[in-house]
């Protein structure tokens, strides 16, 4: 007999692990433009530079597009909604029980439910997307 209820789960897992990995991407590429920003604002890039920051770019657009692909639609059309909004920080990790976006508390049922990556969580007060993240990464 298949178990519909844990079926759910492991796919609630995956999606929420494809957010984590979407964050990540998020997180990377605004770090990434950061940088640029800065080196270019100096005058200190030459032309070869910017072309290849130019293909990372593009490389992490690309990776991202794939990973949208793997999100259910409902899902993909939420996080869209929140990333015009908020941009990278559209999924927010909760630390030391409060939503990082927002710093408001978030009841400690709820942190279990994140935690369990059992169902998907947004933030009462800001609506970003909540994901569990290990103290270790
Ligand atoms: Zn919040």
């Amino acid at each position: 007999m298949v178990d519909d209820t844990s079926k759910e789960r492991t796919e609630m897992k995956n999606q929420l692990k494809v957010l984590q990995e979407l964050r990540n991407i998020d997180k990377s590429l605004s770090s990434l433009q950061e940088a640029f920003e800065g080196l270019k604002g100096a005058g200190e890039l030459t032309d070869e530079d910017i072309d290849f920051i130019l293909q990372e770019f593009e490389n992490f657009a690309t990776g991202k597009d794939k990973k949208m692909e793997d999100i259910r639609n409902d899902l993909r059309s939420l996080y869209k909604r929140y990333y015009s909004k908020f941009s990278e920080r559209a999924i927010v990790p909760v630390k030391n029980g409060v939503c990082t976006g927002c710093y408001v508390t978030i009841p400690p049922m709820r942190i279990d439910l994140i935690r369990a990556m059992d169902s998907l969580e947004v933030c009462e007060n800001c609506g970003r997307i909540l994901i569990w993240e290990d103290d270790d990464v």
